[in-house]
């Protein structure tokens, strides 16, 4: 079955085309057929980027450096709707498509962002789910609304085939109170939702999975720590294969340092600001999220690459501060997290940074010999997204190329096809 998957931002659409069913799962023999983005919608030009893929899930990351670089071409797209019509254009045509017609794909699988309290799994979209998801807003201005609209566009498009939620904050719905809570009068809780959700579910719930089939047993035999670090960052204790905490909470605001948000920080600082420095609400809310963690500490780059750059060959001191602190929150939460789980079997690096920088990986382990975890400099070397493992200790420090595309692709079938996937 082909399945359209999506994931639509403010001014962007990422999807792949993924050919699964629930035999081609089982077997282990699914295949990315092609993946793009349009970016820079409703700007003169849009960037559009195709790829012809053609390639198990499973061995892509083997094969991801050998890949050419995907053709970007400048295109003339107003909105989502036109963004997913090029795609389709993309995936149709003539020389470099992958299907004859639009007509072959057989459902849609969106991600989204936040479900709140109210998704505990993916959801076939129906109208309650739709009121329900619009509930969620709320809590998600700057994403849900963008995946909404997303929808919008492939029901306006495929008014008859099957389209499925995936949502980032589910895989962490088994978070206990005692994590969840924040330690405000429980009535807020109660009244505004406000509490600690989690994101970047699909991914901590994706390389937990596939950490089970490297290791060949069930994740729920195993205390895993899955860090996932890209532009945004967080950290999940897996509890024998359900998160029993996450760094990011009410929203992605919490937790690790990340490209340009602050992570944690004491709640009475954005009210001291604004006080001080007389700035509104959307301004400190713009300072804490658009230029602040290692952009705001190094003054040079939200991009590791750049800031390491900057720490290693310009020698510039707030450049190596961002880098340590970033790997020290790290550390931090591997022992909090190791404390919370009893105990510690695998370590999970994933994500941009996780993926690719050795540097990240060693530093954000160093020194922790005696919970069992030993980094091997040579197994550590490995860069450009390639899956396996770089400790010699007791406890298994992996590196797990994230693929989020892929749960929605399968979580898309399993809710189409009423199967249980807790
Ligand atoms: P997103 O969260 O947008 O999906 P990614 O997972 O692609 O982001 O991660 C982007 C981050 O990965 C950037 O900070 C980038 O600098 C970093 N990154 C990519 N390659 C490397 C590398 N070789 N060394 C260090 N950081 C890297």
């Amino acid at each position: 079955m082909k399945v359209f998957v999506l994931n639509c931002g403010s001014s962007s659409v990422k999807y792949q085309l993924v050919d699964t069913d629930l035999e081609k799962m089982e077997k282990q023999q699914e295949i990315v057929l092609a993946r793009g983005s349009v970016e820079k919608i409703g700007l003169v030009p849009s960037i559009s980027s195709y790829q012809v893929v053609q390639e198990n899930p499973l061995f892509l990351p083997q094969r991801q450096s050998k890949l050419p670089p995907p053709e970007k071409e400048p295109v003339e797209v107003v909105d989502h709707i036109a963004a997913i019509r090029h795609a389709i254009k993309c995936l149709t045509n003539e020389k470099t498509g992958v299907m004859r017609d639009a007509g072959e794909i057989q459902a849609v699988g969106h991600r989204m962002v936040h479900g709140g309290e109210k998704f505990k799994k993916s959801q076939v979209i129906n109208d309650e789910v739709l009121r329900n998801i619009r509930e969620c807003v709320e809590f998600a201005p700057l994403h849900n609304p963008h995946n909404l609209r997303g929808y919008n566009a492939t029901y306006e498009l495929f008014p008859n085939i099957p389209q499925v939620a995936v949502f980032d904050t589910a895989f962490h719905q088994t978070m206990p109170p005692h994590a969840y809570l924040y330690g405000l009068p429980y009535a807020i809780y109660q009244k505004h939702g406000i509490r600690r959700y989690g994101f970047h579910g699909s991914s901590h719930r994706y390389v937990t999975y596939r950490l089970g089939q490297l290791c060949g047993v069930n994740r729920d035999q195993l205390r895993v720590i899955t860090i996932h670090l890209g532009n945004g960052c967080s950290m999940t204790a897996v509890d024998h294969g359900k998160s029993i905490d996450t760094t990011m909470g009410f929203t992605p605001l919490e937790g690790l340092l990340m490209g340009t948000r602050t992570g944690d920080l004491d709640a009475s600082v954005p009210l001291t600001l604004m006080a001080k420095e007389e700035i509104s609400v959307a301004e400190v809310n713009a300072m804490m999220n658009k230029h602040s963690g290692l952009y705001g500490i190094s003054g040079v780059s939200n991009d590791m690459r750049e800031v390491i750059m900057a720490a290693q060959e310009k020698k510039q001191d707030r450049a190596q501060i961002a880098i340590d602190m970033f790997c020290y929150r790290i550390k931090k939460y591997v022992g909090a997290y190791a404390a919370a789980m009893g105990g510690l079997d695998h370590v999970i690096f994933t994500g941009g940074i996780g993926e690719n920088s050795p540097l990240i990986r060693d530093l954000s382990m160093k020194n922790l010999e005696f919970l069992g975890i030993e980094v091997d400099p040579q197994l550590n070397k490995m860069e450009n997204t390639v899956e396996g493992k770089i400790s010699t200790g007791n406890v298994g420090v992996w590196v797990v190329p994230t693929n989020e595309e892929l749960v929605i692709a399968r979580d898309t079938i399993r809710a189409i096809e009423g199967v249980d996937f807790s």
